[in-house]
Protein backbone atom coordinates (compact mmCIF):
# COMPACT_ATOMS: atom_id res chain seq x y z
CA UNK A 1 0.00 0.00 0.00
CA UNK A 2 3.13 2.49 0.03
CA UNK A 3 2.92 4.90 -2.36
CA UNK A 4 5.37 3.39 -3.82
CA UNK A 5 3.85 0.24 -4.97
CA UNK A 6 1.80 0.29 -7.80
CA UNK A 7 1.39 0.05 -11.90
CA UNK A 8 3.49 -1.99 -14.20
CA UNK A 9 5.98 -1.25 -16.46
CA UNK A 10 8.66 -3.52 -18.52
CA UNK A 11 10.92 -5.74 -17.58
CA UNK A 12 13.61 -3.90 -19.65
CA UNK A 13 12.76 -0.45 -18.15
CA UNK A 14 12.61 -2.31 -14.91
CA UNK A 15 16.26 -3.41 -14.97
CA UNK A 16 16.89 0.69 -15.47
CA UNK A 17 15.73 1.02 -12.97
CA UNK A 18 16.32 -0.92 -10.20
CA UNK A 19 19.72 -2.20 -11.61
CA UNK A 20 20.14 -4.31 -7.77
CA UNK A 21 17.30 -6.28 -9.86
CA UNK A 22 18.42 -7.35 -12.89
CA UNK A 23 19.20 -11.02 -12.40
CA UNK A 24 16.38 -11.61 -10.72
CA UNK A 25 13.80 -13.92 -12.46
CA UNK A 26 10.99 -12.14 -13.92
CA UNK A 27 7.28 -12.81 -11.86
CA UNK A 28 4.86 -11.93 -14.27
CA UNK A 29 2.50 -9.55 -13.72
CA UNK A 30 -0.81 -10.93 -13.16
CA UNK A 31 -3.78 -9.25 -14.89
CA UNK A 32 -6.09 -7.01 -12.39
CA UNK A 33 -9.69 -7.61 -11.38
CA UNK A 34 -12.14 -5.22 -12.28
CA UNK A 35 -12.30 -3.71 -8.83
CA UNK A 36 -8.89 -2.73 -9.55
CA UNK A 37 -9.14 -1.13 -12.74
CA UNK A 38 -9.29 2.73 -13.21
CA UNK A 39 -9.51 5.08 -16.19
CA UNK A 40 -6.30 7.04 -18.05
CA UNK A 41 -5.47 10.72 -16.36
CA UNK A 42 -7.24 12.34 -19.03
CA UNK A 43 -8.57 16.35 -17.36
CA UNK A 44 -7.13 19.50 -17.64
CA UNK A 45 -5.85 19.64 -14.78
CA UNK A 46 -4.13 16.45 -14.97
CA UNK A 47 -1.93 18.04 -17.69
CA UNK A 48 -1.67 21.32 -15.89
CA UNK A 49 -0.06 19.11 -12.86
CA UNK A 50 2.20 17.37 -15.22
CA UNK A 51 3.42 20.24 -16.96
CA UNK A 52 4.14 22.18 -13.12
CA UNK A 53 6.56 19.61 -12.26
CA UNK A 54 8.18 19.14 -15.11
CA UNK A 55 8.78 22.92 -15.51
CA UNK A 56 9.52 22.97 -11.75
CA UNK A 57 11.93 19.71 -12.13
CA UNK A 58 9.98 17.97 -9.17
CA UNK A 59 9.66 14.29 -8.89
CA UNK A 60 6.22 12.93 -7.52
CA UNK A 61 5.46 9.19 -6.06
CA UNK A 62 2.31 9.48 -8.07
CA UNK A 63 4.57 9.22 -11.36
CA UNK A 64 7.13 6.82 -9.93
CA UNK A 65 4.71 4.45 -8.11
CA UNK A 66 2.38 4.54 -11.67
CA UNK A 67 -0.05 5.05 -8.91
CA UNK A 68 -3.38 4.02 -10.38
CA UNK A 69 -4.53 7.15 -8.58
CA UNK A 70 -2.83 9.44 -10.42
CA UNK A 71 -6.11 10.41 -12.89
CA UNK A 72 -8.54 11.21 -9.78
CA UNK A 73 -5.83 12.57 -7.72
CA UNK A 74 -4.28 14.97 -10.31
CA UNK A 75 -7.58 15.73 -11.35
CA UNK A 76 -7.99 17.48 -7.62
CA UNK A 77 -4.77 19.15 -8.01
CA UNK A 78 -3.46 16.79 -5.45
CA UNK A 79 0.45 15.26 -5.65
CA UNK A 80 2.41 13.85 -3.32
CA UNK A 81 5.74 15.69 -4.11
CA UNK A 82 9.42 13.68 -3.71
CA UNK A 83 12.00 15.65 -1.86
CA UNK A 84 15.60 15.06 -1.59
CA UNK A 85 15.89 13.64 -5.31
CA UNK A 86 14.05 11.06 -7.04
CA UNK A 87 17.03 7.71 -6.33
CA UNK A 88 16.56 6.13 -3.45
CA UNK A 89 19.57 4.44 -1.60
CA UNK A 90 17.17 0.87 -0.61
CA UNK A 91 15.91 -1.91 -2.90
CA UNK A 92 12.76 -2.80 -1.66
CA UNK A 93 10.71 -5.68 -3.45
CA UNK A 94 7.55 -3.94 -3.90
CA UNK A 95 8.59 -0.46 -4.80
CA UNK A 96 9.08 1.36 -8.42
CA UNK A 97 10.94 4.23 -7.33
CA UNK A 98 14.42 4.24 -9.12
CA UNK A 99 17.43 2.79 -6.67
CA UNK A 100 21.15 3.45 -7.15
CA UNK A 101 23.77 6.13 -6.37
CA UNK A 102 21.64 9.71 -5.90
CA UNK A 103 22.80 12.51 -7.30
CA UNK A 104 23.56 15.93 -4.84
CA UNK A 105 20.85 17.63 -3.53
CA UNK A 106 19.26 20.14 -6.05
CA UNK A 107 19.60 23.48 -4.08
CA UNK A 108 16.33 24.85 -6.04
CA UNK A 109 14.20 21.95 -5.29
CA UNK A 110 12.64 23.25 -1.35
CA UNK A 111 11.85 26.92 -3.46
CA UNK A 112 9.85 24.68 -6.04
CA UNK A 113 8.38 22.72 -3.77
CA UNK A 114 7.01 26.04 -2.44
CA UNK A 115 6.23 27.40 -5.83
CA UNK A 116 4.23 24.15 -6.96
CA UNK A 117 2.22 23.96 -3.59
CA UNK A 118 0.90 27.68 -4.17
CA UNK A 119 0.63 26.85 -7.98
CA UNK A 120 -1.45 23.82 -7.02
CA UNK A 121 -3.82 25.70 -4.45
CA UNK A 122 -2.78 22.88 -1.95
CA UNK A 123 -4.20 23.19 1.43
CA UNK A 124 -2.77 19.84 2.80
CA UNK A 125 0.64 19.25 1.32
CA UNK A 126 2.32 15.52 1.56
CA UNK A 127 5.86 15.19 0.52
CA UNK A 128 8.36 12.18 0.66
CA UNK A 129 12.20 12.06 1.35
CA UNK A 130 13.38 9.14 -0.66
CA UNK A 131 15.66 6.91 1.98
CA UNK A 132 19.60 8.76 1.93
CA UNK A 133 22.06 6.29 3.49
CA UNK A 134 24.50 7.87 2.02
CA UNK A 135 23.61 11.77 4.19
CA UNK A 136 24.83 11.36 7.59
CA UNK A 137 21.69 10.88 10.00
CA UNK A 138 19.51 9.42 6.84
CA UNK A 139 19.14 13.10 5.65
CA UNK A 140 16.74 13.69 9.10
CA UNK A 141 18.31 17.49 8.89
CA UNK A 142 17.70 17.94 5.22
CA UNK A 143 14.28 16.68 5.74
CA UNK A 144 13.54 19.13 8.55
CA UNK A 145 14.89 21.91 6.69
CA UNK A 146 12.40 20.99 3.52
CA UNK A 147 9.78 21.30 6.29
CA UNK A 148 10.55 24.85 7.71
CA UNK A 149 10.86 25.86 4.40
CA UNK A 150 7.42 24.55 3.27
CA UNK A 151 5.78 25.79 6.09
CA UNK A 152 7.00 29.25 5.87
CA UNK A 153 5.77 29.28 2.02
CA UNK A 154 2.33 28.03 2.83
CA UNK A 155 1.58 29.35 6.79
CA UNK A 156 -1.75 28.44 6.52
CA UNK A 157 -1.42 25.33 5.40
CA UNK A 158 -0.67 21.75 6.83
CA UNK A 159 1.71 19.11 5.78
CA UNK A 160 2.19 15.62 5.92
CA UNK A 161 5.31 13.88 5.44
CA UNK A 162 5.67 10.27 4.80
CA UNK A 163 9.38 8.94 5.82
CA UNK A 164 11.87 6.24 5.37
CA UNK A 165 12.96 4.70 8.88
CA UNK A 166 15.80 6.42 9.26
CA UNK A 167 17.92 2.93 10.20
CA UNK A 168 21.06 3.21 12.60
CA UNK A 169 20.83 6.75 12.72
CA UNK A 170 21.42 7.91 15.41
CA UNK A 171 19.59 11.46 16.42
CA UNK A 172 17.30 11.08 13.28
CA UNK A 173 14.08 11.13 15.32
CA UNK A 174 15.46 14.48 17.58
CA UNK A 175 16.25 16.05 14.28
CA UNK A 176 13.20 15.36 13.01
CA UNK A 177 11.02 16.65 16.23
CA UNK A 178 12.69 20.00 15.60
CA UNK A 179 10.83 20.66 12.66
CA UNK A 180 7.03 18.99 13.24
CA UNK A 181 4.86 18.03 10.00
CA UNK A 182 1.22 18.17 11.03
CA UNK A 183 0.96 13.90 10.12
CA UNK A 184 3.83 11.79 10.82
CA UNK A 185 3.99 8.49 8.27
CA UNK A 186 5.83 5.81 7.94
CA UNK A 187 4.81 2.92 6.82
CA UNK A 188 5.31 -0.38 8.20
CA UNK A 189 4.37 -1.85 4.46
CA UNK A 190 3.41 -5.39 5.90
CA UNK A 191 3.67 -8.26 8.21
CA UNK A 192 6.97 -8.99 10.16
CA UNK A 193 6.94 -12.53 8.41
CA UNK A 194 7.14 -11.25 5.21
CA UNK A 195 10.14 -8.51 5.52
CA UNK A 196 12.90 -10.62 4.74
CA UNK A 197 11.47 -10.83 1.07
CA UNK A 198 9.48 -7.18 0.55
CA UNK A 199 11.55 -4.85 3.24
CA UNK A 200 14.61 -6.92 2.64
CA UNK A 201 17.08 -3.34 4.08
CA UNK A 202 14.21 -2.29 7.07
CA UNK A 203 13.78 -4.11 10.05
CA UNK A 204 9.82 -3.67 11.60
CA UNK A 205 10.84 -2.95 15.12
CA UNK A 206 13.14 0.22 13.82
CA UNK A 207 9.53 1.19 12.17
CA UNK A 208 8.04 0.99 14.97
CA UNK A 209 9.99 2.38 17.33
CA UNK A 210 10.08 5.41 15.07
CA UNK A 211 6.44 5.99 15.27
CA UNK A 212 6.25 5.23 18.64
CA UNK A 213 9.22 7.74 19.57
CA UNK A 214 8.08 10.77 16.98
CA UNK A 215 4.40 10.38 19.23
CA UNK A 216 6.46 10.36 22.69
CA UNK A 217 8.04 12.95 21.75
CA UNK A 218 5.26 15.25 19.88
CA UNK A 219 1.84 13.46 21.97
CA UNK A 220 -0.02 15.92 19.72
CA UNK A 221 1.28 15.26 16.66
CA UNK A 222 -0.93 12.88 13.89
CA UNK A 223 0.72 9.61 13.09
CA UNK A 224 0.23 7.41 10.67
CA UNK A 225 1.04 4.07 9.02
CA UNK A 226 0.15 1.83 6.44
CA UNK A 227 0.04 -1.89 5.01
CA UNK A 228 -0.33 -3.43 1.14
CA UNK A 229 -2.21 -6.95 1.44
CA UNK A 230 -1.71 -9.39 -1.11
CA UNK A 231 1.26 -10.66 -0.47
CA UNK A 232 0.83 -13.60 1.39
CA UNK A 233 -0.08 -12.51 4.64
CA UNK A 234 -2.63 -13.52 7.56
CA UNK A 235 -5.15 -11.80 8.88
CA UNK A 236 -3.81 -13.20 12.08
CA UNK A 237 -1.13 -11.15 11.24
CA UNK A 238 -2.51 -8.06 10.06
CA UNK A 239 -4.58 -8.26 13.38
CA UNK A 240 -0.97 -8.41 15.15
CA UNK A 241 0.31 -5.54 13.10
CA UNK A 242 -2.42 -3.31 14.28
CA UNK A 243 -2.17 -4.39 18.10
CA UNK A 244 1.65 -3.40 16.90
CA UNK A 245 0.65 -0.16 16.07
CA UNK A 246 -2.15 0.78 18.24
CA UNK A 247 0.74 0.01 21.18
CA UNK A 248 2.94 2.36 19.31
CA UNK A 249 -0.20 4.84 19.69
CA UNK A 250 -0.48 5.00 16.07
CA UNK A 251 -3.79 7.42 14.89
CA UNK A 252 -4.27 6.48 11.30
CA UNK A 253 -3.88 3.00 9.85
CA UNK A 254 -3.61 2.75 5.93
CA UNK A 255 -4.74 -0.20 4.11
CA UNK A 256 -4.22 -0.84 0.32
CA UNK A 257 -3.26 -3.73 -1.96
CA UNK A 258 -0.15 -4.45 -3.24
CA UNK A 259 0.15 -4.27 -7.15
CA UNK A 260 3.29 -5.66 -8.83
CA UNK A 261 5.57 -2.71 -10.47
CA UNK A 262 7.19 -4.88 -12.82
CA UNK A 263 8.69 -8.45 -13.68
CA UNK A 264 11.16 -7.61 -11.45
CA UNK A 265 9.48 -6.90 -8.40
CA UNK A 266 7.96 -9.35 -5.60
CA UNK A 267 4.76 -11.11 -6.94
CA UNK A 268 1.43 -10.49 -6.01
CA UNK A 269 0.18 -13.31 -4.04
CA UNK A 270 -3.58 -12.60 -4.04
CA UNK A 271 -6.16 -9.86 -4.78
CA UNK A 272 -7.81 -9.13 -1.87
CA UNK A 273 -11.63 -8.58 -2.30
CA UNK A 274 -13.56 -5.55 -1.34
CA UNK A 275 -15.46 -7.27 1.49
CA UNK A 276 -12.26 -7.97 2.78
CA UNK A 277 -10.93 -4.60 3.02
CA UNK A 278 -14.25 -3.72 4.80
CA UNK A 279 -13.97 -6.48 7.01
CA UNK A 280 -10.12 -5.17 8.06
CA UNK A 281 -11.41 -1.73 8.93
CA UNK A 282 -14.04 -2.84 11.35
CA UNK A 283 -10.96 -4.97 13.07
CA UNK A 284 -8.84 -1.56 12.92
CA UNK A 285 -11.85 0.53 14.31
CA UNK A 286 -12.27 -2.14 17.11
CA UNK A 287 -8.85 -1.62 17.94
CA UNK A 288 -8.72 1.44 18.65
CA UNK A 289 -7.29 4.00 15.70
CA UNK A 290 -8.75 7.54 15.30
CA UNK A 291 -9.19 7.25 11.59
CA UNK A 292 -8.82 3.79 9.17
CA UNK A 293 -8.58 3.69 5.62
CA UNK A 294 -9.01 0.23 3.44
CA UNK A 295 -10.18 -0.26 0.38
CA UNK A 296 -8.23 -1.50 -2.91
CA UNK A 297 -6.78 1.95 -4.39
CA UNK A 298 -6.15 3.17 -0.67
CA UNK A 299 -2.78 4.45 -0.83
CA UNK A 300 -0.78 6.67 2.21
CA UNK A 301 -1.74 9.84 0.13
CA UNK A 302 -4.89 8.84 -1.03
CA UNK A 303 -7.65 11.50 0.18
CA UNK A 304 -5.09 12.73 2.70
CA UNK A 305 -6.57 16.37 2.51
CA UNK A 306 -10.20 15.03 3.10
CA UNK A 307 -8.81 12.34 5.77
CA UNK A 308 -6.51 15.24 7.74
CA UNK A 309 -10.05 17.17 8.46
CA UNK A 310 -11.57 13.78 9.54
CA UNK A 311 -8.26 12.70 11.90
CA UNK A 312 -8.66 16.19 13.78
CA UNK A 313 -12.63 16.47 14.02
CA UNK A 314 -12.23 12.59 15.11
CA UNK A 315 -9.19 13.47 17.89
CA UNK A 316 -11.71 16.41 18.83
CA UNK A 317 -14.64 14.23 19.27
CA UNK A 318 -12.21 12.07 21.39
CA UNK A 319 -11.49 14.91 23.57
CA UNK A 320 -15.05 16.01 24.20
CA UNK A 321 -16.02 12.42 25.05
CA UNK A 322 -13.15 11.87 27.72
S1 LIG B 1 -2.71 8.22 -4.07
FE1 LIG B 1 -0.90 9.43 -3.50
S2 LIG B 1 0.71 8.69 -4.89
FE2 LIG B 1 -1.24 8.02 -5.74
S3 LIG B 1 -1.77 9.64 -7.21
FE3 LIG B 1 -2.78 10.12 -5.26
S4 LIG B 1 -1.35 11.53 -4.22
FE4 LIG B 1 -0.20 10.50 -5.86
Amino acid sequence: MSDAASGPTTSDAARLRHPEKRNRPDNPIRRKPDWIRVKAPTSREYHEVRKLMRTLNLNTVCEEAACPNIGECWAKKHATVMIMGDTCTRACAFCNVATGRPLPLDPMEPANVAIAVGGMGLHHVVTTPVDRGDFAGGGAAHVSERLRRTRAAAPAGTIEILTPDFKDRPGAVKTLATEPPDVFNHNLETVPRLYPAIRPGARYFTSLQLLAEMKRRLPSLFTKSGIMVGLGETREEVGQVMDDLRAADVDFLTIGQYLQPTPKHAAIDRFVPPPEFEEYAQLARGKGFLLVASSPLTRSSYHAGEDFARLRAAREAQLAAA
